[in-house]
């Protein structure tokens, strides 16, 4: 009888962590969780090539059920020909980039006075591609179309609107709004009197969240409802910091930072522009902290998928401390309060 082989689809990641290990699935945005040991022994196969009876052989039947249901889940494929484990290509994880920002985030409150059409210039001079525009209140609506607007000739690709919830709004203004304005993905109202989601046309997302946010102190939050399975994360969270990499960000007050929760500031924008700011090379020093540097976190089956947060982290005196708000412990494998 002709054997069978099991592998993972290349798109399936491996993460190995101390007692568990993740497969992180960049095609469907999904993951599972089993013992490091089981996915150990597929990861060492893709040298050794031995076919499922031959595993079996060796590391006994209680592998089976593991292999079983990722193939049941779809993480994993069975064939019978051994050069099939040659024939799909790995992932290329590398980072290949031409822009001195990617992503910003500004923050506004009632008393916020920056020009974000200066901003928005500036970032396009830098090949920023993606902005989160954060509200600690509810503008008008004109003033969500007229911000929105500084950005029709830029660089920037996708905007993600936060804002308050405006009692003469409605859903229906909303989803206008996501439809009409091309560069939008997202938008989230908070402090809304219920919660609920929308995925619409272009999988653009519409939010009603009833969190009460009035300033940034409730970034940093981890929790696994915000691990982000993507390649884009991936590739990050190997490579370089997936929260503050090449992140530039202005504060209600005027104050640019590496991200709005930051105490440490390199200038204002009424007095020195973004451009200038990039010059400072303090901005950049923890752009290059990945996971694999971070304590606990390294060890963690869900380091790849699970943004960082270098500004709330347990211990400030230690940059390399894991971040504040998590209490995952990879090595018992459970979740502390
Ligand atoms: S230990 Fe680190 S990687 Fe793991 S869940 Fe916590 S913050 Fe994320």
């Amino acid at each position: 009888m002709a054997s069978i082989y099991f592998d993972l689809y290349s798109c399936c990641v491996p993460v190995l962590g101390f007692q568990r290990a993740t497969i992180c699935d960049i095609q469907r945005n999904s993951y599972v969780v089993l013992p490091r040991s089981i996915v150990n022994i597929i990861l060492e196969n893709k040298q050794f090539k031995r076919s499922i009876d031959s595993l079996v052989e060796i590391y006994g039947q209680t592998l089976l059920p593991w292999i079983e249901r990722l193939h049941a889940e779809g993480y994993g494929h069975y064939f019978n020909n051994v050069s099939t484990y040659d024939a799909l290509p790995d992932i290329d994880f590398n980072l290949y980039e031409y822009n001195s920002v990617s992503n910003a985030i500004i923050d506004f409150d009632e008393d916020s006075s920056h020009d974000l059409q200066v901003i928005a210039d500036d970032l396009s001079l830098l090949y920023c591609e993606a902005v989160e525009l954060r509200y600690y209140f509810a503008p008008p609506f004109e003033r969500l179309i007229k911000d929105l607007s500084y950005f029709n000739n830029s660089t920037v690709r996708t905007i993600e609107i936060l804002v308050g919830n405006n009692p003469n709004l409605r859903v229906r203004n909303y989803k206008k709004l996501l439809k009409t304005e091309k560069r939008l993905f997202r938008l989230t109202v908070h402090s809304s009197q219920k919660r609920k989601n929308w995925i619409l046309e272009d999988k653009k997302v519409l939010c009603l969240d009833p969190m009460i946010i009035k300033d940034s102190s409730h970034c940093g939050i981890v929790d696994p409802r915000y691990f982000s399975i993507n390649i884009n994360t991936i590739k990050d969270s190997i490579n370089v910091n997936s929260c503050l990499y090449k992140k530039i960000s202005v504060d209600a007050k005027g104050n640019i930072k590496n991200c709005p929760s930051s105490s440490k500031i390199f200038g204002n924008i009424k007095n020195e522009s973004i451009l200038q700011v990039m010059d400072n090379p303090s901005l950049k020093e923890m752009w290059l902290i990945n996971k694999s540097l971070i304590n606990v976190c390294k060890d963690c089956e869900f380091r790849l998928i699970c943004i960082d947060c270098r500004v709330n982290i347990q211990n400030p005196a230690d940059i390399y401390s894991k971040p504040k708000s998590c209490n995952y412990d990879p090595y018992q494998a459970e979740y502390t309060l």
